[in-house]
């Protein structure tokens, strides 16, 4: 059996400042004092687990999790809030965005900080946080909201919170008659599979709900031998797993790269989700590929492998404007750079420029 202690122990050997990076020679050192820029507005933290491989040269991990100079060029079309978040929160650590789900937010802090993450701005400041009278107001305007079918606990990483916060959490949520679904949002599994404690799991089947979990990984890399079994043990507990990941340059954009992500999805009994084009996050363009491009790439997937493996390709359209699933049918380029989308809250045409 693993114990809180152990993952805890496990956290807090992940590397989070340039200096330890720097002694791995992961960065150069002519390199520090950029990259101090970055850090002082995105935070680091690279998970022990990856840090071997790391350092002999992957680059699906490396570009995922160690900070670029890239990161300090804004472009005049990236936000601090790319979905929108903030448009559809009616009180602190909720967003009810679609009538039937609400997003609850109880911590911003993760596992590991990605360079590319969408709520980069918000992340790793635990002044972030939902205070306990604030997570009482989120709890209470649940209850109040009778049209609320599923909570998706997201943040942040609701895994990281302590067995005894999330299990009060839990038993609050689950005293809501009409919530019949919860669903976790977390990179846990795969960054730091030692969380996936058996009273982790004990607690999880302790509610009355439906309880699933979209794990985000990114790169068949991320299906470490300890990634597998964290995986294994929330589905052999009847605990059902999809994958969310991001399409992301020089990490998964090719052919090759996304099948074996895909595929080392459904050889461990994970369904391929939703793979999102990159959100116009601050900092984030060098991750970004052409719309045209990605929509070509997962098309291709069709009849090339199992359709057990295909994820719908998804954009948050800006502003709060809710997801599509992106295809020729429901992605125009009006001109060139230039994308027109039919938003699914209020069928506005919002026009986006991507690459
Ligand atoms: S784990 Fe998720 S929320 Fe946390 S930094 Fe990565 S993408 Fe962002």
């Amino acid at each position: 059996m693993i114990s809180e202690k152990n993952w805890a122990k496990e956290l807090a050997k992940s590397l989070i400042n340039l200096n330890q990076l720097a002694e791995k020679s992961i960065v150069p050192a002519s390199d520090l004092q950029d990259l101090q820029k970055v850090k002082d507005t995105f935070d680091i933290r690279v998970p022990n687990l990856f840090i071997d491989d790391i350092v002999k040269g992957n680059n699906a991990l490396a570009k995922q999790f160690i900070p670029s100079k890239n990161e300090i060029i804004f472009l005049p079309e990236e936000l601090e809030d790319p979905i929108g978040d903030s448009r559809w929160s009616p009180v602190e650590g909720i967003v009810h965005r679609y009538p039937d789900r609400v997003l609850f937010k109880p911590t911003y802090l993760c596992g590991v900080y990605c360079r590319f993450c969408f709520r980069r701005n918000k992340v790793s400041d635990s002044a972030n946080n939902i205070k306990s009278d604030n997570a009482k107001i989120a709890i209470d305007y649940i209850k109040s909201h009778k049209e609320i079918w599923e909570v998706i606990l997201t943040g942040g990483d609701p895994l990281v919170l302590t067995d005894k916060i999330l299990q009060k959490l839990l038993e609050e949520i689950s005293s809501i008659e009409h919530v019949k679904i919860l669903r976790f949002h977390t990179r846990i599994p795969s960054v730091l599979p030692s969380r996936v404690t058996d009273s982790l799991i004990q607690i999880l089947k302790n509610t009355n709900k439906s309880i699933w979990i979209a794990v985000h990984m990114n790169s068949s890399e991320e299906f470490t031998e300890e990634a597998k079994t964290a995986l294994a043990k929330l589905i052999d507990n009847g605990i059902p797993v999809v994958l969310q990941s991001v399409l992301l340059k020089d990490i998964n954009d090719t052919n090759i790269q996304l099948v074996s992500l895909l595929k080392s999805a459904i050889e461990n009994r994970v369904k391929p989700y939703y793979i999102h084009y990159p959100d116009l996050a601050k900092g984030t363009e060098h991750f970004r590929i052409p719309l045209k491009r990605a929509i070509e790439l997962i098309k291709g997937l069709r009849g090339q492998i199992s359709g057990l493996c295909i994820p719908h390709l998804i954009i948050d359209i800006p502003g709060g404007n809710g997801k599509i699933a992106i295809n020729t049918h429901t992605a125009r380029e009006s001109k060139k750079n230039t994308w027109e989308f039919e938003s699914p809250l209020d069928g506005t045409k919002i026009t986006v420029q991507y690459p």
